[in-house]
C-alpha cells in the first residue's frame, strides 16, 4: 500500500483517533501495542482513554460511532500512533548549517563553522529562523526539543515568541560565554555581569509560559568557553529559580584536554561542573563519551542527566558512548540530535545511529549487554526524554491521564517491497509485533513518514 490521499487531521481538542498504537508505558519498563484502538483527548488536551476498537465500540458507542465526550472521531488507520519524540540537544540557530563540514574535529568545526553562524543569529534573523526549525521538528516527530540558542538575548526572545506561536513544547537558553566567545559587542570585563542578568530576565519572562510549555534552561556552553564564576553563578540561577541547567561535557578529547589545562585544580571534567554546584535533578549534559568511573558515579549519585547524540558523536568523531556500562551504573539517558554537530533532526535517526554504534562496541568490548531491542531505543526517545525533564508524569508515553503529545507514523512508508508484507503476504497490515513495527521505523525511517504531531491534542504546524 502507498501513500493515499490525507485524512484530515484534527487541529484542536476534543477529538478520538482510531488507529494502530504503539508506546512505552511508566509501569515497569513495559510496552503496549495496539493494533486496532480508539484514543480520547480532552478539551483540555489530555487523554481520557485508549481502548481496543471492540471494547470501545461494545462499551458507550454502539448506537452512533461517535465518540461520547469529543464528537469528532478520525481514522487514520493503518497509521501508528506514538508519542511525540524528546530530542534533549539541539542548537537552534546552527540548524541551517546541518551536514556541513563532515571530518573536521570539535573545536575546528566551532570556530569555522559555528561561531560565524551563532554570531550573526540576531534577533531578525531569529524571527526569519526559529518558526521554520519548529516547522521541521515536527514533520520529524519531535513535540519536545531542548535548545541552545545563541548569545544574543533579543533573538532568544523571538525563538521564544516563534515556540509561543508553533506550539512546540520548548526548553531553550541563551549561550553564556565569558572566555572563548564571539561576543565581539562587550568589553571583556562586561560579559559576566551582562550575560548573568541577561539569562536571569529571559527567564523570568519565558520561564513556566503557557503552563508550563515553555522553559527555561541557563547554558553556559562548556568549560573552554566559561570561567569559574560563570558556571557557578549561572548554576545558582538555576537553584534559586527551578529552571533548567545544560553545557557538554566530554564529547572529544581536545575538549577535555583544554578543560583540564584551563581548570588545573579539577579531579577532572565532571568536578570542574561539580565545584561550580551544577550538578543536580534539572541539570542535562550532552554528550558525556568519556567519563571515568568516578565521574559517572558521581553524576548518578546527583541526579543529573545525559543526553546521549550519537549521530553528532560519529560525525565529529567524537567517540562512542558506552551506552551499556552507563545503564548498568545507572545513569539517566535520553536522546539528542545536537543539530547541526548532528546533520538530522530526526530522533528515528539518532535510534537507528545509536544502535549501529553500540553494535561497533559490542563487536570490540563482546559485552552482551550493549545490544538494546528498538523498543529499548523508542523507549529512550520518548519517556526516558521526559523523564530527563522531570515531565514523565505529564508526557512521554500515551497513558491516559498525560497530556496528547503524540505523532501519527505512516509506517507504509518504511516497506522494502510495497504491499508485499512478510506477515500479511496478500493484504497489507503492517508488522503484527512491536519490535518488529519499531524496528522498521528506526532502520527504514522515510523522511515523510510522519504524517502529524500534537502538543496538548494541537496539531503543529510543519
Ligand atoms: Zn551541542
Amino acid at each position: 500500500m502507498s501513500a493515499s490521499a490525507a485524512p484530515v487531521l484534527p487541529a484542536t481538542p476534543p477529538f478520538a483517533i482510531r488507529a494502530r498504537l504503539l508506546t512505552p508505558l511508566n509501569a515497569d519498563g513495559a510496552t503496549r501495542y495496539e493494533p486496532d484502538a480508539v484514543i480520547e483527548v480532552d478539551a483540555s488536551g489530555r487523554i481520557t482513554s485508549i481502548e481496543p476498537w471492540e471494547a470501545w465500540t461494545r462499551v458507550q458507542h454502539s448506537s452512533t460511532g461517535q465518540a461520547a465526550s469529543t464528537g469528532q472521531l478520525i481514522d487514520l488507520r493503518p497509521w501508528v500512533l506514538l508519542p511525540g519524540m524528546v530530542d534533549l540537544h539541539v542548537h537552534l540557530p546552527q540548524v541551517p548549517a546541518a551536514g556541513f563540514g563532515a571530518g573536521l574535529d570539535l573545536l575546528t568545526w566551532l570556530r569555522r563553522y559555528i561561531f560565524p553562524l551563532e554570531q550573526a543569529f540576531d534577533e531578525a534573523t531569529a524571527e526569519r529562523v526559529a518558526p521554520r526549525v519548529f516547522r521541521a521538528m515536527a514533520a520529524a516527530g519531535t513535540t519536545t526539543a531542548v535548545m541552545y540558542g545563541a548569545i544574543w538575548a533579543p533573538s532568544l526572545d523571538a525563538s521564544f515568541r516563534a515556540a509561543e506561536a508553533h506550539g512546540i513544547r520548548a526548553v531553550i537558553g541563551k549561550v553564556m560565554m565569558d572566555e572563548l566567545t564571539y561576543d565581539d559587542r562587550l568589553p571583556r570585563d562586561r560579559i559576566l555581569e551582562t550575560s548573568l542578568q541577561q539569562s536571569a530576565d529571559l527567564c523570568q519572562r519565558w520561564h513556566g509560559r503557557d503552563n508550563g510549555r515553555l522553559r527555561y534552561a541557563f547554558t553556559p556552553r562548556f568549560a573552554v568557553s566559561c570561567s569559574g564564576d560563570m558556571l557557578r553563578e549561572s548554576a545558582a540561577l538555576a537553584r534559586s529559580t527551578g529552571a533548567y541547567w545544560q553545557t557538554h561535557i566530554a564529547e572529544d578529547r581536545g575538549e577535555i584536554a583544554e578543560v583540564a589545562r584551563r581548570f588545573p585544580d579539577a579531579r577532572d571534567y565532571l568536578d570542574v561542573y561539580d565545584r561550580a554546584g551544577a550538578l543536580g535533578e534539572r541539570t542535562i549534559l550532552a554528550h558525556a563519551i568519556y567519563l571515568s568511573d568516578r565521574e559517572l558515579d558521581r553524576l548518578v549519585e546527583s541526579g543529573s542527566r545525559i543526553a546521549h547524540c550519537p549521530e553528532s558523536n560519529l560525525f565529529l568523531a567524537s567517540g562512542l558512548m558506552p551506552l551499556a556500562r552507563y545503564r548498568r551504573r545507572g545513569a539517566m539517558v535520553g536522546l539528542g540530535s545536537d543539530v547541526a554537530a548532528g546533520p538530522a533532526l530526526s530522533l528515528f535517526e539518532q535510534m537507528r545511529i545509536g544502535f549501529y554504534a553500540q553494535n561497533a562496541l559490542h563487536v570490540t568490548t563482546d559485552d552482551p549487554s550493549a545490544i538494546l531491542d528498538p523498543l529499548d531505543w523508542l523507549r529512550m526517545g520518548t519517556l526516558d526524554g521526559a523523564r530527563m525533564l522531570g515531565l514523565d508524569a505529564e508526557i512521554g508515553s500515551l497513558e491516559v491521564g498525560k497530556e496528547a503529545d503524540l505523532i501519527a507514523v505512516d509506517a507504509a512508508l518504511t516497506e522494502p517491497l510495497p504491499g508485499v508484507d512478510v506477515h500479511h503476504p496478500v493484504e497489507f497490515e503492517g508488522p503484527d509485533q512491536p519490535s518488529d513495527l519499531m524496528s522498521r521505523l528506526m532502520f527504514r525511517a522515510h523522511p515523510e513518514m510522519v504524517r502529524g504531531a500534537w502538543v496538548r491534542g494541537r496539531l503543529l504546524q510543519r
